[in-house]
């Protein structure tokens, strides 16, 4: 067999294996049963939406996470909502141990270089914006100090806060603490 024949043949198969591909594979995943959020920092409805479709290649769905610890002037000035999104065993995790946690979250979704908020030890859960809609619409969310002072160094103001009902949903997660209550805000990258 000529080269060309080769490059033929091999060129026919990897199509017929593309065309196959195509026709085994749904047009639209089917909707499962994700269960209940196996981790604290996920809310039942953030879990369920980000896997509401069975992806048995997905993996890792939070990808370079960035842990902020509350201070103590966090805490002063955050808004503490009696409602609770859901209750979370407590925990003493060091930010290195929460970051891990976060990078071995199961199930799939989307999530990149997300500031995350950890507050009472453990990581804030993060909320859907209907549950933020429902429950603290024009309640200001805290972001952390810590984000403020390395992620905006062209800005002097450092008791920034965003009202779900204004948030830039593309850019913006609302959190809150379970064992507190405090509510807190983190940006990422689209
Ligand atoms: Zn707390």
């Amino acid at each position: 067999m000529t080269p060309i024949a080769l490059v033929g043949l091999a060129l026919l198969l990897f199509s017929a294996g593309f065309a196959l591909t195509l026709w085994k594979s749904p047009s639209m995943p089917e909707p499962v049963d994700p269960g209940l959020s196996p981790v604290s920092w996920l809310s039942e409805d953030i879990w369920r939406s980000w896997n509401q479709y069975a992806d048995p290649d997905g993996t890792a769905p939070i990808i370079l996470p960035r842990v902020r610890t509350a201070t103590e002037a966090d805490r002063d000035q955050a808004t503490v909502l009696e409602a609770r999104v859901q209750t979370s065993a407590p925990s003493t995790m060091t930010a290195n141990e929460a970051t891990q946690a976060l990078l071995q979250t199961p199930g799939v979704g989307f999530s990149y270089m997300q500031n995350w908020p950890m507050c009472c030890g453990h990581l804030g859960t993060m909320l859907s914006l209907t549950w933020a809609m429902q429950n603290a619409a024009d309640v200001p969310f805290r972001f952390l100090e810590d984000e403020v002072r390395e992620d905006w160094p062209l800005s002097s103001e450092l008791s920034q806060s965003r009202a779900p009902g204004d948030a830039k949903e593309d850019l913006e997660a609302f959190f809150q603490c379970t064992s507190c209550g405090r509510l807190y805000v983190g940006s990422r990258k689209p």
